[in-house]
């Protein structure tokens, strides 16, 4: 494998490479179907994606919950609730007795169809981690498109009004992330900022707040070079490194299933089509050839200690306080 200069920094500070020691968090990208299309998305999800997770696939998946059993199993897209297997898909996690967090744009809930997903969530005890760029209306809009943020506070609402994000236990967390090419403010103090805000203009209530840097890839990566902005960024994220993020990257313990079964170290590496490669079986003809991971061949004995697949865009997991899907590293 070549050395990039995110292995190099990695191994000055180390000594060696990055490599895994588990599994926590079973993340699953059901989809790059959405209803949105947001300037800062690292995929590029959006309306006319038709990339959607097999219920086959899914099933491969729960067997490899069943035999792992991960601390938590974290469902992502473009818009999850956009694959119609998604119900029987939490309702088996469940089932098996897993945590099961869903990450939901909130715009997604309003859709005609979607009546019925508050109370499946609430009946089903999902956790749920909303994004939210901005507690005003001018930068979400911006960034996600007109009439967004209005729904987004509407979609709030239904939630609280469930339980969600208030004293009654059905956890809602927000994900902030940066309109554009700078890292995030201070996680605790923009946490304080947006409780003040959402509750004094909106009566809106939520358990944390997340902070995620913008990762240079997928449609974001477009953006940053469409207006020449992308060196910029990209020395802003380098200058930053934090070698203190380096032992909490969320890749050290967990895996992220793409649409299609393929495994990947995070969802950073499934919107750079950089999948785990796997070691092809067979005689001297075969030896030291690769191919991707697909789910249905992830054997937790061999692949859960492994070499991490890096690339220039993980310095946007180690600048400043860190970041990953969790929030920030520090
Ligand atoms: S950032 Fe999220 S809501 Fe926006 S297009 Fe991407 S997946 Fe959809
Ligand atoms: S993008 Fe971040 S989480 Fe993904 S492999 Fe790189 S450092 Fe790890």
């Amino acid at each position: 494998m070549m050395e990039n200069h995110f292995d190099q920094k990695v191994r000055e500070l180390r000594g060696r490479e990055l490599e895994t020691n588990g599994l926590d968090i079973l993340q699953v990208n059901v989809g790059l179907k959405c209803n949105q299309i947001c300037t800062h998305c690292h995929l590029a999800a959006g309306p006319d994606r038709n990339e959607l997770m097999s219920w086959e696939t899914m099933q491969t998946v729960i067997g490899v919950a069943r035999a792992v059993r991960p601390k938590l199993v974290d469902i992502t897209g473009g818009a999850p609730e956009l694959n119609v297997h998604l119900r029987a898909f939490v309702a088996a996690l469940r089932g098996d007795g897993h945590n099961v967090q869903v990450r939901t744009n909130l715009t997604m809930l309003l859709e005609p169809g979607m009546e019925w997903i508050i109370d499946f969530y609430k009946q089903s005890s999902v956790k749920l981690v909303a994004s939210l760029p901005c507690y005003l209306k001018q930068e979400v809009d911006s960034v996600r498109g007109e009439g967004v943020f209005e729904k987004s506070i509407a979609a709030l609402r239904l939630l609280n009004a469930a339980g969600f994000g208030t004293e009654s236990g059905h956890a809602l967390d927000l994900m902030f992330n940066p309109e554009g090419d700078f890292l995030p403010p201070p996680q605790a103090q923009l946490e304080s900022d947006y409780r003040r805000e959402l509750q004094n203009n909106f009566g809106i209530r939520f358990n944390n707040l997340l902070t995620i840097t913008n990762m240079p890839v997928g449609r974001f990566l477009a953006t940053l070079r469409k207006g020449g902005n992308y060196e910029q960024y990209r020395q802003l994220l380098r200058d930053q490194f934090n070698p203190a993020t380096l032992d909490r990257l969320m890749c050290l313990n967990q895996i992220d299933v793409g649409w299609d079964g393929l495994v990947y170290d995070c969802d950073f590496n499934l919107a750079a089509k950089m999948p785990v490669q796997v070691e092809i079986p067979g005689g001297d003809a075969e030896k030291g050839k690769k191919r991707p991971c697909h789910i249905r061949d992830f054997d937790p004995a061999t692949y859960l200690i492994r070499r991490i697949r890096t690339a220039e865009h993980c310095f946007g997991c180690t600048a400043g306080a860190g970041s990953s899907c969790e929030g920030a590293l520090q």
